[in-house]
């Protein structure tokens, strides 16, 4: 683990090796909780007057007000400004917070937006640890790692209820929709060129994963918009302009100046990659991916399963089974890590079909991507309700049973052409 030491102005310790740090219920001094109560986290870009460069405000009641072991709300907006500044940076300055507030020792940082989570552990209060100093780390880090683009920074912290309820939902959710309506618009024909990261390669090193306006990295963390900014940032950075100016087959989305490119940032490992297909040359996994989806030969269809639901699929396998197949970098046919957004893409696997593929999903995840896939399949197939034909696990895990609940539901994969 590299320990990089800043000389920030806080009681605790700052380094990376506290970024796995868990803090129990018992060892908690206190908890901010977004999915419980009104958090959220954000950066705005501000004119130059509008902030006050190292100004860190505490806006309601500071740690030692609250009673040990209790759960509050809490909104921090880290406001920048510099004559370079994009509001494009926003979030990938946003993203960054985690691992931020993570490194500090005695606070544990998860989710990211307003679905934000944080333990401050006894230990770490009892050493003098205040909401301010959330402020200053936020500060220090957001002023080092972008000072090509940012020349003054400041952060107000909020932890009135009132306050985090009002910013959450009038400044932070508004902001979040707007940069996901940007996007939702885009295609992956009205941009001139496409990215790749490679910030995995750490840990996959020929993997390699091309980034579109319809398909986010695997991750789920890096939107085209964000790869872009990145580039941007760090023009010799981990993301890099793909061209697409070379189609060698529409259908899986395969170009020649896209191979080349994986071809290169894979040191050779990877000659060929469509975007499109989960058959053909699909593309390569690492081993962050937020779902997997996989063929399920009976139905004819796909299976896709995510991270955080721990039990059995149709495919006879969970997902760290999954992932232990499909992760590592190399190409799998008929199994792909994708983000969880991906799975409403007009792109999704277009190449055998789109959506209209998928059988099954935990009822979770397809809680969370309903509306969006719904709205796809109307699009595509005129299909009202698409979801409501997946099954999930409270229907069955069991590839017999799912097959006769499909038929039922006269679901499409049934008749479409075989995938192998
Ligand atoms: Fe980059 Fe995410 Fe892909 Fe990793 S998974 S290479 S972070 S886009
Ligand atoms: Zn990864």
């Amino acid at each position: 683990i590299k320990i990089k030491i800043t000389n920030i102005d806080i009681p605790v310790a700052f380094a990376s090796a506290f970024e796995g740090e868990i803090i129990r219920r018992k060892d908690m001094q206190v908890e901010f909780d977004g999915s419980r109560v009104d958090c959220c986290e954000l950066v705005k870009a501000k004119d130059m007057n509008e902030v006050e460069d190292h100004k860190i405000e505490l806006i309601g009641p500071d740690l030692d007000e609250f009673e040990v072991g209790s759960k509050h709300s809490i909104a921090y907006i880290v406001e920048v400004a510099g004559k370079n500044m994009q509001p494009d940076f926003e979030p990938v300055f946003e993203r960054k917070f985690h691992s931020y507030i993570n490194c500090m020792e005695g606070v544990m940082h998860t989710g990211q937006r307003d679905m934000i989570r944080l333990r401050i552990s006894k230990d770490a209060f009892d050493a003098g640890l205040r909401a301010k100093h959330i402020g200053e780390v936020l500060y220090a880090q957001v002023k080092n790692e972008f000072e090509a683009v940012v020349d003054k920074c400041q952060v107000k912290i909020y932890t009135n209820e009132a306050d985090c309820t009002r910013i959450r939902h009038e400044v932070a959710i508004p902001a979040f929709d707007h940069r996901d309506e940007r996007l939702s618009t885009m295609t992956d024909e009205s941009v001139p060129v496409y990215y790749s990261c490679i910030l995995c390669q750490a840990f996959s090193p020929s993997h390699v994963c091309v980034v579109t306006p319809e398909r986010l990295g695997l991750c789920g963390a890096v939107s085209w918009l964000d790869a872009k900014a990145t580039h941007e940032l760090d023009p010799n950075g981990p993301c890099q302009v793909i061209t697409k100016e070379k189609m060698i087959d529409e259908r899986i989305g395969e170009y020649e100046d896209v191979d080349e490119s994986v071809k290169r940032l894979s040191q050779g490992a990877l000659e060929e990659v469509s975007l499109y297909s989960i058959m053909e040359k699909p593309m390569t996994s690492c081993g962050c991916f937020e779902c997997i989806c996989g063929i399920e030969p009976f139905s004819n269809g796909v299976c896709i399963t995510n991270r955080e639901y721990a039990g059995q699929t149709p495919l006879g396998m969970t997902f760290p089974e999954l992932a232990s197949m499909t992760g590592g970098g190399v190409q799998t046919p008929g199994f792909m890590g994708h983000g969880k957004h991906f799975i409403a893409s007009k792109k999704f696997m277009k190449a055998e079909g789109g959506i209209e593929r998928i059988v099954w999903m935990p009822k979770d995840l397809k809680d969370q991507v309903a509306d969006r896939v719904n709205e796809t399949a109307k699009e595509l197939y005129g299909i009202d309700n698409f979801c409501d034909r997946i099954a999930d696990e409270t229907i069955t895990t069991d590839p017999e049973e799912l097959v006769a609940w499909l038929t039922e539901k006269n679901h499409p994969a049934l008749s479409m052409e075989p995938m192998i």
